[in-house]
C-alpha cells in the first residue's frame, strides 16, 4: 500500500494523474475539492456554509477539510492506497495528515510536486470542463468534448464548468497557493520527502514520470 500527495498549484494536473493512478493501480483518489463540491451539490449544511468561500477562490476553513479526510481514513483501508489531491493545502493540514496517518499506522510514501509555469495556468483552466457523472476532465484546445456532448468515458451529457474556473476565481487561487500552500514545498524537502515531476509535459509524459517514481508495485502490492 502506497499513500502519496500530489502537491501543486490549480491546474498542475493533479485530478488528471490521479485518475489514471487510480485506473491503472488500484489506488483511492482523495481529493478534498470533490468532497466539497458534492457536499454543496447535495445542500448540507456544511456544503452551504462553503459555497461562497469555494466561489471566491479562498480556502474553506483546516477543521472542516480536516475532518472529511479523517472520515474517509477511519471508515475503510484502501488496498491500493491513498491519493491527496488538493490536501494538504496548509502546514496545519499536513500535519493533521502526518498525525493521521501514524495514528492508523501507515506511512506516506511520496510526496511529489507538479512543477508548472502560471501563465499555463490560466489558458489550463479557463478552457477546462469535467464531466459532472464521472469526473472526466476536459479542455477547449486540447481535449475538446465531442460534438455529441457525451462524455468519452461514460456517454453523460453533464458536462461542466466549475464556478471557480474564471479568471478572478483563479487569482484568488494562486495568491493562496503560494502564501499558504507552497510553504509545504519547504517542509516536505525538509523530511526528505520531497520529488518533484514537470507539469508542463504532455500528459502520457507526467505519467511516466510519476510511475518512474512509484516503481512498479501492482493493485496488489
Ligand atoms: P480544488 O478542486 O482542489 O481546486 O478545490 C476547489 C476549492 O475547494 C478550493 O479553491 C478551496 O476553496 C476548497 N478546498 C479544496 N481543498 C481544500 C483544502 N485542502 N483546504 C482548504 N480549502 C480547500
Amino acid at each position: 500500500m502506497t499513500n502519496i500527495i500530489l502537491l501543486g498549484p490549480p491546474g498542475a494536473g493533479k485530478g488528471t494523474q490521479a485518475k489514471r493512478l487510480v485506473e491503472e493501480r488500484g489506488m483511492v483518489q482523495l481529493s478534498t475539492g470533490d468532497m466539497l463540491r458534492e457536499a454543496r451539490s447535495s445542500g448540507t449544511e456544511m456544503g452551504q456554509r462553503v459555497a461562497a468561500v469555494m466561489d471566491r477562490g479562498e480556502l474553506v476553513t483546516d477543521e472542516i477539510v480536516i475532518g472529511l479526510i479523517r472520515e474517509k481514513l477511519t471508515s475503510g483501508a484502501a488496498h491500493g492506497g491513498y491519493i491527496f489531491d488538493g490536501f494538504p493545502r496548509t502546514l496545519a493540514q499536513a500535519d493533521a495528515l502526518g498525525a493521521l496517518l501514524s495514528e492508523l499506522g501507515q506511512s506516506l510514501d511520496h510526496v511529489i510536486e507538479m512543477r508548472v509555469d502560471d501563465e499555463v495556468l490560466v489558458a489550463r483552466i479557463t478552457g477546462r470542463s469535467t464531466c459532472g457523472n464521472c469526473g472526466e476532465v476536459y479542455h477547449d484546445v486540447t481535449r475538446p468534448v465531442p460534438a455529441d456532448g457525451k462524455c468519452v468515458n461514460c456517454g453523460s451529457t453533464e458536462i461542466k464548468r466549475r464556478a471557480d474556473d474564471n479568471e478572478d476565481a483563479l487569482r484568488t487561487r494562486l495568491l493562496a497557493y503560494y502564501k499558504q500552500t507552497s510553504p509545504l514545498i519547504g517542509y516536505y524537502h525538509a523530511k526528505g520527502q520531497l520529488e518533484s515531476v514537470n507539469g508542463l509535459a504532455a500528459i502520457e509524459a507526467v505519467a511516466a514520470e510519476i510511475s518512474g517514481l512509484l516503481g512498479s508495485q501492482t493493485q496488489d502490492a
